[in-house]
């Protein structure tokens, strides 16, 4: 292992340096802990993977880092490939690029790829000179936004309980940083005492500016960090309900094109892709994006060219009336569009089992792996699913469980997942794949502790201890609010276009002389995208298209109005 580091007391924050060429490598180490060996840990790594590796345990310790740098050059993982990665684990790291001069114009360039900070040219002789100003000033700033960051959002909230851990999620996916504390702990309980609290009025939030909520709604919540949640206009070109890839891929294109663009969300921006530690087939990001970073980029895209996002707020109707199209919200509150465009999504099936919805948030997550993920470090995890999504969960997972087993009905993992995945999952030496099983039963007082699995060719069964367990099988859309009022195939996937009709013809109720365009419901005006659409592809990159193409179908539309 290269990975090396000072005798460091675990306080100091961190500086990771990764050259592949040894003597660099050592010399960047050598100065660096020179000048700031009493502040700061330096660590030094002599590949991209390693220094990964070492972020990993880093970030699972709860180390802060301060600064990355990386040398350009280097086989397997380039130095930018290994910046944009530890993004995802430590966004506010500062990054700087080590190059030789040949280099300096990918460099410039990855100041807008990556959000570079500073690349340093090779040789940095005198290093009093060439090296320690620019390493000064950028710890400055890294210092500058840790005084702004230690004034996050905290969260106290007991270790199993629902409610906790649907608020951590809330914060997480809407992209609010947050601190963590038990509420046993001495800073739990300080922080309880504060607010008046006690351990019966959990989770209490304290936002930045020291209010304290107890046991907050997600609406609450949304207002007080800052999100949204209100339209400002009584009217728009085209009302996006849902905020996944599909919601967010319309809200960039119709508010770039001009339109007024609102998009409703009822949780968080992301959707389903949000959840996801690495998004890896997603065209134009070779080395995987995080689905929090692609929702963080969409998001920030979307209102620099006028979309109005507001969260928190679950459409419950859909109407028509006359040239309007009205939506409404559960607390009966409404907007008109022209238009609206459908990106609902879908959301996991629950699993069936004696006990397991009684164990929902103390134990058993749905598709929450993410945020979870710190709580579970060193134990045993089980995850039910033979898609991506649960396989991408084992990967993320394994690097700090103690082991992850993958529970599977079918018989093997090819018929469900990509190759690739399936690959990664061999080289991982924690991770266990066990098919032709379910989960039967989950038991447990105040949170899991056992699980019963059954062998489905055998039917034999066993109770195996289990703290954790992530759930990601199959779909089901967030349709059930339009029954009656557009068209829904048997599993209750909206239809549009030419699924509607047989050639020729047109929908039940349709009373325009043309036939519904591609992705058109059975209501003039009104389009579905991405994942809610029957026999849609259910990935990434095939919302953000439909997206996209919903709002070129909305221009044909307000044309012929
Ligand atoms: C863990 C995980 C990993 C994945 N990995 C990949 C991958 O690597 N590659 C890939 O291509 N695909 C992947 N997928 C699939 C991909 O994320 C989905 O295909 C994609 O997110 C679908 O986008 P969408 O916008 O149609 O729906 P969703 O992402 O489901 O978003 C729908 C949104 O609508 C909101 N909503 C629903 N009903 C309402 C309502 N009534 N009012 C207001 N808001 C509402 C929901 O809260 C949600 O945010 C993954 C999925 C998961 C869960």
């Amino acid at each position: 292992m290269a990975v090396a580091s000072t005798s460091a007391a675990p306080a100091r924050p961190s500086i990771l340096t990764v050259d592949d060429d040894p003597g660099v490598s050592r010399a960047v180490a050598r100065d660096l802990r020179r000048r700031y060996g009493d502040t700061y840990r330096i660590v030094r790594a002599e590949s991209g993977e390693e220094a990964m590796t070492a972020l990993r345990e880093m970030k699972l310790r709860g180390d802060r880092v301060a600064m990355l740098l990386a040398d350009y050059r280097m086989p397997q993982m380039s130095g930018l490939e290994f910046l944009e990665a530890a993004m995802d684990l430590y966004p506010a790291a500062r990054r700087v690029l080590l190059t030789a001069y040949a280099d300096t114009g990918a460099a410039i360039e990855a100041i807008n790829v990556i959000d570079l900070d500073y690349y340093l040219l090779k040789p940095w002789d005198p290093p009093e000179e060439k090296l320690y100003p620019v390493i000064d000033a950028q710890l400055e700033s890294w210092r500058d936004a840790d005084v702004r960051h230690s004034s996050v959002t905290k969260v106290v909230g007991h270790r199993w309980s629902a409610r906790s851990s649907e608020v951590r999620e809330f914060l997480a996916r809407n992209q609010v940083p947050y601190r963590w504390y038990f509420s046993e702990t001495p800073e739990g309980s300080r922080l309880l005492d504060a607010a008046g609290a006690d351990a019966r009025m959990l989770p209490l939030v304290v936002t930045p500016d020291g209010q304290a909520l107890i046991a907050p709604t997600d609406a609450e919540l949304a207002t007080r960090v800052g999100l949204a949640t209100t339209p400002s206009k009584d009217f728009y070109d085209v009302i996006v309900v849902g905020g996944g890839p599909a919601g967010l891929g319309a809200a960039v294109y119709g508010a770039s094109e001009g339109l007024r663009t609102v998009l409703l969300e009822r949780v968080a921006t992301g959707g389903q892709a949000g959840q996801s530690s690495r998004i890896e087939n997603y065209l134009g990001f070779p080395d995987g994006v995080s689905g929090a970073q692609l929702t963080e980029r969409a998001r920030r895209q979307a209102v620099k060219f006028g979309a109005e996002l507001i969260t928190t707020r679950d459409v419950v109707s859909l109407e028509v009336n006359g040239p309007a199209r009205t939506v409404r919200f559960a607390d009966g509150a409404w907007i008109d569009g022209h238009t609206v465009i459908l990106a609902t999504g879908v959301s996991y099936r629950k699993l069936d089992g004696t006990g397991l919805d009684d164990m929902t948030g103390r134990g058993v997550f749905y598709g929450s792996a993410l945020t979870e993920a710190s709580n579970c470090a060193n134990e045993d995890v089980y995850i039910v699913g033979g898609a991506n999504s649960a396989g991408q969960a084992a990967v993320y997972l394994a690097h700090g469980a103690k082991s992850v087993t993958l529970l599977v009905r079918g018989k093997s993992l090819q018929e469900s997942m990509s190759y690739y995945l399936i690959q990664q999952l061999g080289e991982i030496p924690n991770v266990r794949v066990r098919t032709c099983t379910e989960v039967i039963a989950a038991y447990g007082d105040d949170h899991l502790e056992r699980l019963t699995l059954r062998d489905s060719v055998t039917g034999e069964t066993e109770t195996v201890e289990a703290s954790w367990l992530f759930v990601f099988i199959g779909a089901q859309p967030h349709t059930d609010w339009l029954d009656g009022v557009v068209v829904r195939d048997a599993r209750g996937f909206v239809l549009a276009g030419p699924d509607l009709t047989v050639p020729g013809g047109t929908p039940p109720g349709w009373d325009l002389d043309r036939e519904p365009f591609h992705l058109e419901t059975s209501i003039p005006g009104v389009f579905v995208a991405g994942d809610a659409r029957s026999e849609s592809a259910k990935r990434v990159a095939s919302a953000v298209g439909e997206g996209a193409m919903a709002v070129m179908l909305v221009h044909r539309y307000l044309d012929g109005l």
